[in-house]
């Protein structure tokens, strides 16, 4: 069997304990898990500090900015190595993992080593009352070790989203993917080991979050700052923990988006989007949209096309490339998905689409799938327009005015995402400023530049990354003031 083991201080380490992991398309293990201990945890952020008080914390821009490069590279290089290890681990098709998680995960060290080397530092001259001036300027420095926590639905691409401006900016960090997609993790460890990368600077350690590596991560001293995706629920846990020693926190929580279709749309642009916006990775990315809401003209002909293109996704084998339904994450996230179906009934909602486990055969029989749903008719007080499901289900209402559509949007404590789908020009401009979110989408979902700010609003998030303001995040900056 597989064998996948922490990285601490530049090498490989057996864990105290071990643990299955499960591929979700068959429900077959695929690895064995080594589980970190406390003492490893800890040992893991000695060597991050040793790092970052040795010559890495000193790096050049230009030397980070060229070790970033090779790590993009050496992914690139063992492409197919980390999709048959994100396909073991989440069950997604070829077709998205191929075009989406491994790029990116490689992408998000170039975009950063990129930004790195063309940030401008802040500057002001000041006048003074006595006629005299003062220069100043702001400069970045190591944070020092950054604890990470990433969550399983874009394993690699979410991990390495943080881990590369983390490493960009000289820190070192000890990051901790979820225990159910623990594959990529692994391989990026082997990554940042074959390029050279100093020792201690980037360590992974395997495990769970209360009670083990989560936890002895976000309580240690000696983590400088915790950089966390995931449920907005852990999110809060993360916070009570950083809260002890006062430690930064940067947060990309959950969603419960809003999708704002008006009757002057592209209408077929509008239902592949909205159809893509809520199903893609089987409706388990953040910025999903599970609320629709589309103008009456046009409402009864969208749920119509919307149910029509669903019935067009195709499950079964990932390696297949007609494949573009996969499963659930995990038989525990299956029985929650289909727990807010049984609640969506009791609630009064219609079933337009799906509603149920498909009938795969052969390997793929004891896989944690659901059918694609779309659902109709629950009022805005139902539990099920309220929660984040993270599953492959969408509710669509209608709505009459834009104001009314903004507010229905807007209902709600998260804030992460919306799209809008409009031909007009002011309507686009005016609705998407509306948004009480961190991504406001126009006639598109999912369309990112890296150099952009990203997060949450509300329950969604705290801070802000991408671009310098991760950069921002991950520096200690101190502002040099001269009087001249
Ligand atoms: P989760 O919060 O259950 O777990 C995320 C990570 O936190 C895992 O590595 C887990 O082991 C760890 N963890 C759990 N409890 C912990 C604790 N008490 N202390 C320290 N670590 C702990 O989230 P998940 O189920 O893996 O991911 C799905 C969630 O992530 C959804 O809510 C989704 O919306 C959200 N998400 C948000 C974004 C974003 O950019 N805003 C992106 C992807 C996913």
């Amino acid at each position: 069997m597989k064998q996948y083991r922490n990285f601490i201080d530049g090498r490989f380490v057996d864990g105290i304990r071990r643990f299955a992991d499960i591929d979700p398309a068959t429900g077959r293990q695929v690895a064995e898990v080594h589980e970190a201990g406390a003492a490893q945890v800890q040992a893991a952020i000695a060597a991050g500090r040793r790092a970052v008080q040795g010559p890495w914390g000193r790096s050049t821009v230009t030397e980070r900015a060229a070790m970033l490069y090779r790590i993009a590279d050496e992914i690139e290089r063992r492409f197919d190595d980390f999709l048959q290890a994100e396909i073991e681990d989440t069950g997604k098709p070829v077709s998205l993992a191929s075009a989406l998680d491994i790029p990116r995960g490689a992408a998000n060290f170039r975009v950063f080593a990129d930004i790195l080397k063309t940030a401008p530092l802040e500057s002001f001259r000041t006048d003074l009352p006595d006629g005299a001036q003062a220069l100043n300027y702001a400069v970045r420095k190591p944070l020092g070790v950054v604890g990470v926590i990433s969550p399983w639905n874009l394993p690699l691409l979410l991990l390495t989203w943080k881990v590369a401006p983390a490493l960009a900016c000289g820190n070192a960090v000890v990051a901790k993917p979820s225990e159910e997609t623990p594959g990529t993790a692994t391989l990026l460890a082997e990554v940042m080991q074959a390029v050279g990368l100093p020792e201690g600077v980037f360590n992974l350690v395997h495990g769970f979050g209360p009670g083990s590596a989560g936890e002895f991560i976000t309580t240690d001293p000696g983590i400088d700052a915790i950089t966390f995706t995931g449920e907005s629920r852990t999110g809060s846990a993360i916070m009570r923990a950083a809260a002890e020693h006062v430690r930064p926190v940067s947060f990309e929580l959950g969603g419960k988006n809003a999708a704002v279709v008006f009757a002057d749309c592209d209408f077929k642009a509008a239902v592949d989007g909205v159809m893509r916006a809520s199903f893609l990775n089987t409706g388990q990315v953040c910025m999903c949209s599970e609320r629709v809401y589309v103008q009456r003209p046009v409402y009864d002909a969208f749920v119509k096309a919307l149910a029509g293109r669903v019935g067009s996704l195709r499950m079964g084998d990932p390696r297949d490339a007609a494949t573009t339904h996969g499963p659930l994450s995990s038989a525990e996230h299956r029985r929650k998905v289909l727990d807010y179906f049984d609640l969506a009934r009791e609630e009064g909602a219609t079933f337009v689409a799906g509603g149920g486990v498909p009938a795969l055969s052969g390997p793929f029989s004891d896989g944690h799938w659901v059918e694609p749903t779309i659902i109709t008719g629950l009022p805005e007080t139902a539990r099920c327009q309220r929660e984040e499901v993270f599953g492959p289900v969408c509710h669509v209402a209608p709505f009459d005015t834009e104001q009314e559509a903004i507010a229905l949007a807007n209902d709600t404590s998260y804030g992460l995402a919306a799209t809008v789908w409009t031909r007009d020009l002011d309507t686009a401009h005016r609705v998407a400023q509306s948004m009480r979110v961190g991504q406001a989408w126009v006639n598109s979902w999912f369309l990112r530049d890296l150099r952009t700010p990203f997060g949450g609003s509300g329950l969604s998030g705290v801070g802000r990354e991408g671009g310098l303001h991760s950069l921002n995040f991950y520096s200690d900056i101190t502002n040099v003031c001269i009087r001249i």
